[in-house]
């Protein structure tokens, strides 16, 4: 990206997809140049815009999102590429809340999708457990909750200090998301192992199926506490459960979900859950794919202009140093070039990061030893040459 100047267009033309890129802070920087790299390197239709939001731009001028930001990007973009926000010389982190938590719920992207996916057995930190038993989704709701920062604190700083903080489910919020799990589970399904010696993921677990299974959608929270709010995702969740009949509806409360996690990841297909348990969860399932810098996402409100981004942070303590695994960011490129039709060129990409994985040409924190831009360029090249193939 260092040799592009911010809102440059690249690409000309009307018929290439318009993808708005924003790479923010620390090592979202980093990682989104070798997204770029592999995006061109599948030579995808795309035109690229290139936005300088983020620290730099609000410490030197006051901006967080400019004025129109958020219309612009969905009216004049089929899709944004995003880094991460958060800066040690902004220790309110006001920039990355108004730009990361401002276009989430003011472009109500209300569908966070997480895919946890292991690439290679040596990247998970469980025993015996193979690539096809990780391989699971998690939609989080992503306008709600406790994100809205709706509360106030009463007496502050004295010992009778109260502090509120609100926790907004509303049912339209809940059902519409609850409904997109549904839907992805359906679309999505994944095709079922052999019923008997197969090393597959049921077999693992221990089921004997003699028929493929129904796809799951699991719902998690902790209604049996959070009985209002939570009581709401169990009302919705049954109801809407009920026009999917291809589909099997399973409940966990969060605390069990996360123990189930650890303890056998094969059996789940899609979690839906609110905001922070989202959030949570999401870091949990990372672990189990080699790292927060495996991990990718998409934020996405169904035909409209939608957000993809790697789940790690801006990781500062490692910003700068080029050793940020630029995985996540890779494969996030690949899930936003799926979500826009792109699907072979997706596909090229996903190829050239197992094929890095297998390899071990990648960064340290998964078993290689190359820098982040070294590791693109690696990928970037392996997906140049499939697409000269193709
Ligand atoms: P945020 O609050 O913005 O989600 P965070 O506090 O969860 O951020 P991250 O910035 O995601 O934190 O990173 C936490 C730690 O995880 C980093 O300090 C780093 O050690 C590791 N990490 C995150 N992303 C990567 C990456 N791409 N490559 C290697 N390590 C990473």
């Amino acid at each position: 990206m260092s040799n592009r100047k911010p809102g440059s267009i690249e690409q000309p033309s009307s018929t290439k997809k318009r993808i708005a890129v924003i790479p923010g802070d620390g090592i979202g920087r980093e990682v989104i140049d070798q997204a770029v790299k592999a995006i061109h390197a599948t030579g995808a239709a795309i035109r690229l815009t290139e936005f300088d939001w983020g620290a730099d731009r609000y410490l030197k001028d006051g901006t967080t999102v400019p004025p129109d930001g958020f219309s612009l990007l969905a009216r004049d973009f089929d899709a944004i590429l995003l880094g991460a926000f958060g800066d040690p010389r902004v220790p309110s982190n006001l920039h990355a809340k108004e730009i990361l938590l401002g276009m989430r719920i003011k472009m109500d992207l209300y569908a966070n999708v997480r895919p946890v996916k292991l690439l290679d057995a040596s990247l998970c930190p469980l025993k015996n457990v193979q690539p096809e038993d990780v391989d699971f989704t998690v939609i989080r709701e992503n306008t709600e909750g406790v994100y809205l920062d709706m509360g106030g604190v009463f007496k502050p700083g004295t010992p009778d200090e109260v502090a509120l903080q609100e926790d907004i489910n509303t049912r339209k919020g809940v059902e519409r998301i609850i409904r997109y799990a549904f839907h992805h589970a359906r679309q999505h399904s994944k095709s079922q192992p052999p019923p008997q010696g197969g090393s597959g993921k049921s077999s693992q677990a221990g089921s004997t199926h003699t028929s493929p299974r129904k796809p799951r959608v699991l719902m998690t929270d902790k209604s049996n506490v959070m009985t209002h709010g939570h009581g709401l995702w169990q009302r919705v969740f049954k109801e809407v459960a009920k026009e999917f009949s291809d589909i099997e509806a399973q409940h966990m409360y969060v605390d069990a979900l996360c123990m189930q996690m650890v303890r056998d990841p094969r059996q789940f297909d899609v979690i839906v859950t609110n905001n922070l348990f989202g959030d949570i969860i999401t870091d949990l399932a990372a672990g189990l794919q080699g790292g927060l810098g495996m991990a990718a996402s998409g934020n996405i409100h169904p035909g409209c202009t939608s957000m993809f981004e790697p789940v790690h942070g801006s990781a500062p303590t490692i910003a700068g140093k080029n050793i940020a695994n630029p995985i996540g960011a890779i494969l996030t490129a690949a899930m936003m070039l799926a979500h826009l039709g792109l699907k072979t060129e997706s596909d090229q990409i996903e190829a050239a990061v197992l094929e890095s994985v297998r390899q071990k040409k990648t960064t340290e924190d998964i078993g290689g030893s190359l820098g982040t831009k070294e590791a693109g360029d690696w990928i970037s090249e392996r997906i140049s040459r499939r697409s000269a193939k193709a």
